[in-house]
């Protein structure tokens, strides 16, 4: 099976023209298809189907092939069921993040869309998400009796400016200024406390400060309701919402929900994988993927539409960001990733830990060469870790983190490695601030607060001033502070 799918993408461009051949022939059954009757029709096409796709594509069925977009390399296969280009944990090796023995289907995608003529793999269309009315049901019969299900690719208009009041992050990041956000983990608690302790260790050194969403698959407190948290107490929340966990009813009702408690600022992710979390025999969703969940916040906002075109009461005034991983594989795809997120909607962007300038240099310079950074506004992700073991575990353990075994070197050799790691952090956002098209930096690292509130100060990118002004503020633990869903 695996061998065939395989041959199916070497062959992609032949397959490709067999498949132009049926849809331009088989609408021409769509009488007989009417004598035979749908039903009966669709028992003999389905089995057909089923045995000949399953051979050649490992097919699952999902009753709108997009084979023909995507190289003949199924994205059902994919882990995480993504259909819109490779998540952030592809492996070094080109390997899936949650089955490790199989090639990553993006990178089979990729390289079965460079044998179709005419089907560049620049492309940055869109594909919607799964309509799973249709799972199990023939394609070709779709095909055959012209019904018209088959997913269109679409291409957004590139975002206008939206008539709507604007809020601290995105004001901040209109601003021109280099940006800093900081990221924090709800507790595994109902009370806030210990949150807003480290959440206040950021104040007025930040723009915003992102709240994850059971990050590492990771049962915790939700990010709404923390995020929710956050705002009550003044700071400028970014929640992180990932469609492992929730199907599309789920993420559009919490969008609204965390929007009627005053956060504004969302990124759209995918999910880690379920597996490497402290629940691995739950369910993974996936019924989006991070582009297609950004179209959906989008069009909540500025169509006041839900996804299945129901109109809302009142639109959310949401700031929507997305995040992107230059770091690990396909190398050359990831700015494609980025301008399907853009083009789905995303206003900022966030990336994955950076420890590779080289890496980043080569991804922003084809960001600019396509004027991506024009249109959003990136920041790239750093850390710092107190010891070559941890820097080692991370690489080793956490999927989409790469880090070159020159900078674990470098750690492990130091007489003190945690200032060793933050030497490095120091030097890396230097590096970054000399970067065109760089919007600032994104610190990440669990419970590490205090070193890294530190080094955004010794980094000069803010001042201690800014702290002492923003400080005496009373911090409140529950939401009766909550500020109005209007807006
Ligand atoms: S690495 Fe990610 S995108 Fe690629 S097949 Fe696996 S889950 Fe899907």
């Amino acid at each position: 099976m695996k061998a065939l799918r395989h041959w199916s993408v070497r062959h992609a461009g032949g397959l490709r023209r067999v498949y132009d051949v049926f849809r331009k022939y088989a609408p021409s059954l769509a009488v007989v298809v009417r004598l035979v009757g749908r039903e009966r029709s669709e028992k003999l096409f389905a089995p057909l189907e089923r045995a000949a796709k399953g051979l050649l594509f490992d097919c699952r069925m999902c009753g709108q092939c997009v084979l023909s977009s995507t190289g003949m390399a199924c994205p059902e296969n994919c882990g995480k069921e993504m259909r819109n280009g490779p998540c952030g944990g592809v492996r070094p090796d080109g390997g899936c993040e949650v089955k490790p023995k199989m090639r990553c289907v993006w990178l089979e995608a990729g390289e079965g869309r460079k044998r179709i003529a005419g089907q560049a793999p620049a492309e940055a269309l869109l594909l919607p998400p799964v309509d799973q009315r249709h799972r199990g049901r023939s394609t070709w019969l779709q095909i055959a009796a012209r019904e018209d299900v088959l997913p269109v690719l679409e291409q957004r208009p590139a975002l206008r400016a939206l008539e709507r009041p604007k809020h601290d992050f995105e004001r901040a990041c209109e601003s021109g200024r280099f940006l800093v956000t900081a990221e924090i983990a709800p507790p595994d608690s109902s009370d806030c406390t210990e949150l807003l302790q480290r959440a206040s260790r950021f104040r007025g050194l930040v723009d915003a400060l992102n709240i994850t969403d059971g990050a590492g698959a990771h049962c915790h407190l939700s990010s709404v309701a923390a995020a929710a948290v956050l705002t009550a107490n003044g700071h400028t929340a970014v929640c992180q919402m990932a469609c492992r966990d929730r199907n599309r009813l789920a993420l559009q009702g919490d969008l609204l929900g965390a929007a009627a408690l005053g956060v504004r600022n969302f990124l759209c992710l995918t999910g880690d994988d379920i597996r490497n979390g402290d629940h691995p025999g739950a369910k993974a969703v996936f019924d989006l993927d991070a582009v297609s969940l950004l179209g959906i916040a989008r069009g909540l906002r500025d169509a006041g539409r839900f996804a299945s075109g129901r109109k809302l009461e009142a639109a959310p005034n949401l700031f929507l960001g997305a995040a992107a991983n230059p770091f690990v594989p396909p190398y050359a795809e990831r700015v494609t990733n980025l301008e399907q997120k853009i083009n789905a909607g995303a206003q900022f962007i966030q990336t994955q830990f950076c420890f590779d300038l080289e890496l980043l240099e080569n991804f922003m310079r084809a960001v600019r060469a396509r004027g991506l950074h024009e249109r959003c506004r990136i920041l790239v992700g750093v850390g710092a870790l107190r010891s070559a073991k941890g820097l080692r575990w991370m690489a080793q353990h956490v999927p989409g983190v790469h880090v070159p075994e020159k900078v674990i070197q470098r750690v492990a050799h130091a007489r003190d490695q945690a200032l060793e790691g933050k030497k490095i952090l120091l030097e890396t956002i230097a590096a970054l601030r000399g970067i065109e098209g760089v919007a600032g930096v994104h610190l990440m690292g669990h419970k590490n607060e205090d070193l890294l509130a530190d080094a955004i100060v010794e980094s000069g990118l803010r001042t201690r001033v800014d702290l002492d002004k923003s400080e005496g503020g009373v911090e409140r633990h529950c939401c009766s502070a909550m500020p109005g869903s209007t807006a």
